[in-house]
């Protein structure tokens, strides 16, 4: 059986939450109450832009039309939060146009940014009825129709400099005349000539690349590649670890966008969708993370504190806020570092130390982690929860083969111990998976605000005595309901791991495709 990563030593707090479920329950309705705004301004907008296109044919202005067909089609709002929005500010409609065309992009733009500023309205009636995941979703669909919305931009992290839309830290990295070089990470700019013919600035001097990296060996003289969120560490080399640090920065910047109900309480949101002034400025506080030469240096440095850490691949320790990976020519590490990552994104969402889940509820901090390690990038967005990645393959195989499902009920109730006990471990790291997956996809994602807030919920630190309730709180439905539902969801699941093997050996990744059917996946922490 094939091990897969380390022990996170995170532990829980609870709350018990009448009012949580009451959040849950009436964000509902209010949803359904702005529901017919929502549509209105849309139907507006479709009638400004039905107009404007027949005024185009009628003026012969061809590709006025091509263009703008398109957006006539509904907008699948669900996924906008999985597209990575341009980092370009929108160019001014230049005055050396022809006259009509000028004319047909101002209007074009005029009622998206119409549309774009009635929705961000809405976002902040919506929010202060109680509902901050319909308002994210409103800010997503905001930038879909106005890509500058500033507020919108702002609220996601970014500022403008220049003309792109950058994070502040970026925008810092520029002002101090660095510039981002795709192999080398940031650079003065000046150094970039000399860096591209092969010399390295280290201490003051220029040495060769070759010496640089036999200085650069030993883990005190290793790189730091720092980025928008990262603090790498590295012996590898520079270009490995920046090829790790863009991969963490991809995952980050897309897990903030998809779960913003993670880093912002409701009384946060307030401050945030609030008036400009009253912003937070967020100290920054990169994810450090660790990245060694080999599995020898890996175990060597972290052996004393953790004696089972040789059969792990990646591992995040909370109490040193640091995650650690180490070159692995026969595996794909793409998955263990997004596990991982997941582990540190949240655990560092609150600077106290406290132990998440440690006495029940521990299923959802693993099954999490591990419904997150079947993110990939794509050219165009991003693929999570492919049903045939191999942790949801056994959560079907275990349940129907060999007749493994532990109730919802009793699955919560599990404490860390518990659910870390050796036997059945790895059927119950796949029925978590499976369980995600379907509290994530069921009926379009029905559940999926509720696990979000009862997830959140675990993360925050709360007073003593108090519990985080269930998902059957959360959702208000019972357990016993819940767990039919999980059996039918997940005995239809259509998974074939063979399937997802051959479809990235196809994309030319046979190292990554390796990576994908390993025996049954044994605990992943
Ligand atoms: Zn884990």
């Amino acid at each position: 059986m094939k091990v897969l990563i380390g022990v996170v030593s995170l532990a829980g707090a609870a709350c018990f939450d009448g009012q949580k479920i009451a959040t849950a329950q009436s964000s509902r309705i209010s949803t359904d109450r702005y529901e017919s705004q929502h549509d209105g301004y849309v139907a507006d907008f479709q009638e400004s832009l039905a107009k404007l296109i027949v005024d185009c044919q009628t003026r012969n202005l061809q590709d006025a039309v091509d263009e703008m067909l398109p957006w006539q089609a509904a907008v699948d709002v669900a996924s906008l939060s999985d597209r990575k929005l341009p980092q370009e500010v929108q160019r001014d409609i230049p005055l050396s146009l022809p006259q009509d065309e000028r004319l047909w992009r101002i209007e074009f733009r005029t009622i998206r940014q119409e549309l774009a500023k009635n929705l961000y309205l809405l976002s902040r009636r919506v929010l202060n009825d109680g509902n901050p995941h319909a308002a994210w979703r409103l800010i997503h669909e905001i930038l879909w129709y106005d890509s500058d919305y500033g507020r919108a931009r702002t609220l996601l992290g970014y500022e403008q400099y220049g003309d792109e839309w950058v994070t502040p830290f970026a925008a810092k990295k520029m002002r101090d005349r660095f510039v981002w070089h795709d192999k080398f990470g940031w650079l003065p700019a000046v150094h970039v000539e000399r860096y591209e013919k092969g010399e390295r600035f280290y201490r003051n001097r220029w040495y060769t690349a070759q010496k640089e990296a036999e200085l650069r060996r030993q883990w005190v003289h290793g790189w730091e590649i720092e980025t928008d969120n990262y603090l790498l560490k590295t012996n590898v080399s520079l270009e490995e670890g920046v090829v790790l640090a863009k991969k963490l920065e991809v995952f980050h910047e897309w897990f903030q966008r998809a779960f913003p109900a993670f880093f912002n309480t409701p009384a946060q949101l307030k401050v945030l969708f609030g008036p400009a002034n009253r912003r937070r400025r967020v100290k920054r506080s990169p994810f450090v993370v660790h990245y060694y030469r080999n599995k020898e240096e890996y175990v060597r440095r972290l052996i004393q504190k953790n004696p089972q850490i040789a059969i792990t691949n990646g591992i995040y320790t909370p109490d040193e806020r640091t995650s650690h990976f180490y070159v692995d020519p026969n595996s794909d590490i793409e998955a263990t570092v997004y596990h991982e990552a997941t582990h540190q994104i949240l655990y560092e969402l609150n600077p106290k130390p406290r132990r998440i889940a440690v006495n029940e509820h521990f299923w959802i901090l693993e099954g999490f982690a591990c419904y997150v390690e079947s993110f990939r990038p794509l050219a165009d967005g991003i693929s999570i929860g492919n049903p045939d990645y191999v942790r949801f393959y056994f959560a079907q195989h275990n349940l129907l083969e060999d007749g493994f499902f532990v109730p919802l009920d009793r699955f919560a109730s599990l404490s860390k111990n518990a659910y870390q006990a050796p036997m059945h471990i790895s059927e119950r790291y796949s029925q978590a998976s499976g369980v995600v997956h379907f509290y994530m996809h069921y009926e379009n994602g029905l559940y999926r605000d509720a696990m979000i807030d009862h997830f959140a919920a675990l993360y925050r630190p709360i007073a003593p005595g108090f519990r985080i309730g269930g998902m059957d709180h959360f959702t208000g439905v019972p357990y016993s309901k819940l767990s039919q539902q999980y059996r039918d969801y997940i005995t239809g699941l259509d998974s074939n791991p063979n399937r997802l093997a051959a479809a990235i050996q196809a994309a030319g990744q046979a190292a990554a495709a390796k990576a994908a059917i390993p025996e049954p996946a044994g605990p992943q922490q």
